[in-house]
Formats: structure tokens, sequence, C-alpha cells
């Protein structure tokens, strides 16, 4: 077993060893003033910089004009499924696309404000495919669309996004933010929450168009209303510093990267390594349709499920951790984040092969 084993967990996941050698270096002496990010107010003028640096990062990175605010959030990307419709439903109706497990529990929690028109949904196939953009059937009045770009536990993803016209398009990227070039402008709301891609458990990163805010009703709780964070810049109360100041080096990271094209290149090649293999023989099954795969969650099955619990346990042997299926489905997923390494993915194609050498 390596010092450090390959980590494929779906998340919190992978983050890159710079970005935890830095906060170890600076644990207990942040920015040399003797005392930690951990200790410090978050009205200091050194968690501002943090704070802004960060939303400042974000708005680079995804190429956000005036008029797109970045603010970090607690309650995770699930307390999101929930304050989207009451900040933006309010006994209308919005049209939701039933990807998967992540998309329905965003559903769930609409349903408890207004209406929920499904506009399609791939529940029909296990959601191993995103519906076709020409067979949604979106509604002019909708309040707002709401897409999962990315399904963490079917492994799909949209590689095209639907034009909503007038009507908002809002997303929950959280199992692919940061991996790949998007047009951020063509959404009015995106949110993830960071421990999958972009950092530790505890923030949740909302990207959201000001003019939104004007929709957001006064008489909803103030920690649960957009326009609270939005006009406090993410201070209204003590926000999760030490994870928004780990998100803030994740970015800087990213940046070094290359950015979005940077990552995204490296992110194509991960996942054609790996797909090649799954692809080769019929050893192994990839349970996605091929042209809407995902580049972030590799899901694919063997032959059965005792050869499947005999490859997850020698995988764990020979160092690579979090191989297992979402228990809800089964089978295997190789949760392959922006911080996991190409030659990780080498490592995992070579004992692949050599798995199935063995065992066929
Ligand atoms: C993990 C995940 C969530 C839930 O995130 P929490 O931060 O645990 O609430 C929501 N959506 C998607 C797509 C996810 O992968």
């Amino acid at each position: 077993m390596p010092e450090r084993p390959y980590n494929l967990n779906p998340g919190p996941a992978i983050l890159p060893l710079e970005v935890m050698e830095q906060a170890q270096k600076e644990l207990l002496s942040f920015k040399g003033k003797g005392l930690s990010i951990l200790e410090i107010s978050h009205r200091s003028k050194d968690y501002e910089a943090v704070n802004l640096e960060a939303q400042q990062d974000l708005k680079d990175l995804f190429g956000l004009p005036a008029g797109y605010k970045a603010i970090f959030l607690g309650g995770g990307a699930s307390l999101q499924f929930g304050m989207i419709p009451m900040n933006f439903l309010a006994g209308g109706a919005a049209d939701y696309v039933n990807t998967g497990e992540w998309a329905k529990k965003a559903m769930k929690e609409a349903k408890r404000f207004g209406t929920v028109n499904v506009a399609a949904s791939a529940e029909d196939k296990n959601f191993s495919y995103i519906p076709a953009l020409s067979s949604l059937k979106l509604s002019p009045s909708a309040k707002y669309v709401h897409i999962t770009t990315n399904e963490t536990i079917s492994g799909t993803r949209w590689n095209a996004f639907p034009a909503t016209g007038s009507v908002p398009l809002f997303a929950d990227m959280s199992s692919e933010i940061g991996s790949r070039v998007i047009d951020a402008q063509r959404f009015a709301l995106i949110y993830a929450g960071a421990q999958k891609n972009l950092g530790p458990a505890g923030v949740t990163l909302v990207i959201i168009r000001e003019d939104l805010l004007s929709r957001c009703p006064d008489n909803i709780v103030s920690m649960l209303n957009y326009k609270t964070h939005v006009s406090n810049d993410s201070l209204y109360n003590t926000p999760p510093v030490f994870a928004i100041y780990l998100l803030g080096l994740t970015l800087k990271w990213l940046k070094k990267q290359g950015g979005l094209p940077g990552i995204e290149a490296v992110n194509n090649e991960k996942a054609r390594i790996l797909y090649d293999v799954i692809d080769a023989t019929g050893f192994y099954r990839g349970t996605a349709a091929k042209a809407d795969r995902s580049t972030m969650n590799v899901t694919f099955r063997l032959k059965t499920e005792e050869l499947e619990a005999k490859f997850l346990e020698e995988s764990k042997k020979e160092g690579f951790i979090g191989l297992k299926g979402h228990r809800s489905v089964g089978g295997c997923r190789a949760s392959i984040y922006n911080a996991f390494p190409l030659e990780g993915v080498k490592d995992l194609v070579a004992f692949m092969k050599k798995f199935e050498s063995a065992n066929s």
C-alpha cells in the first residue's frame, strides 16, 4: 500500500496535495501573524481577503461578467434543493429534468413550494442517459428550469444545455464544478457543494445573477434568503471560514492548471483512458450511454456481483480506495475528480487489465 492510496471516493473526495500542504504549513500562523485561520475573526482584514479573493477567483475561472455574484453558504447542496424553490417558486411552477437521484431530491423539495413539471425523465432506463434536448417539455411560464449537470451516482452528464429563453436556467453542478469549460452566462444560478471537486465539505458555492434577487420574498428566514448573503458578501453570519479558505486555495491551484481549459484537457484524457479499458473486451461494462458519459464519475459493472466483490477487494489491496458504486445501484464507480492524477488513472487501468487477464 502506498503512503497515500489513490483516492477515488465520490465525495468528500481527493484534494490537491499542494493545497493540503499549504494549509498544513499555514495552520498555526496565518499570514505570519501567529494565529490560525481557525481562530481569527471572520470580520478581520485577513479573512476578508480570503473571502473576496475566493469570490474573484471563481468569477475569473468562470468568466463571469458584472451582474453575477459568488456567495458561500452552509447546508450543502441539499439545502439549495429547498432554498431555490423557497426563493423563486412561490406557488408557481418550475420545470425540472429528472436525470437521477440528485435531481429527484431537488424535485422533492420543490414540491413543497409549488408545482414541479417534469420536463423529461431518464428514470425509464435507470438514469443511464440524459434526455435529448429536443424531448424537453419546457413551459414558457415556468419560474425557472432546473437541471443536474452531472449525476454522481449514475455517471451521466449534460454535454449541451437547453435554451430556456427568458426563463432562468438553474443548475446543480456539485460533482463537476470546475472540471470543464462551461458557458456560465447561460445559467442564472449555479450551485455546488465544494466537497466533490473544489474543496472540503462544509461550504456550498452559489453563483447567482443579481437581477434574480428582486424575486426573493421578504417573509422567509433571513439565512435562507439569497438576498441576505449577496448583500453581505457571504458575511451575514459566521461563514464556514476554514472550508472557504481551502476552497480558495483549491481555486488558485485550478488557475495554475490552466484554469478550466487546462483541467478539462487532463480530465478528458483521464476519462478516455479509463473508458477505453472498460469498452475494450466486454469484461467490464460501462453503465452510462456513451454520448452522455461523465468524465468525473465513471460507472461500470463486471459480469457477476461475486466478480465485482473480488475486484473491489483486490483493488483496495493495490491501493485504490473508493471504487464501490453507490449503495443504491451497486457495481463500481471511479470518481476521477480534478485532483485525481493522470498517472493514477494509468495505474488503475493497469490494475484493471491485470485483473481481467487473471479472471477471464
Ligand atoms: C453530493 C451531491 C449533492 C449533495 O450534496 P451535499 O453537499 O451533501 O448536500 C447534490 N447534488 C449532487 C449532484 C451531488 O453529487
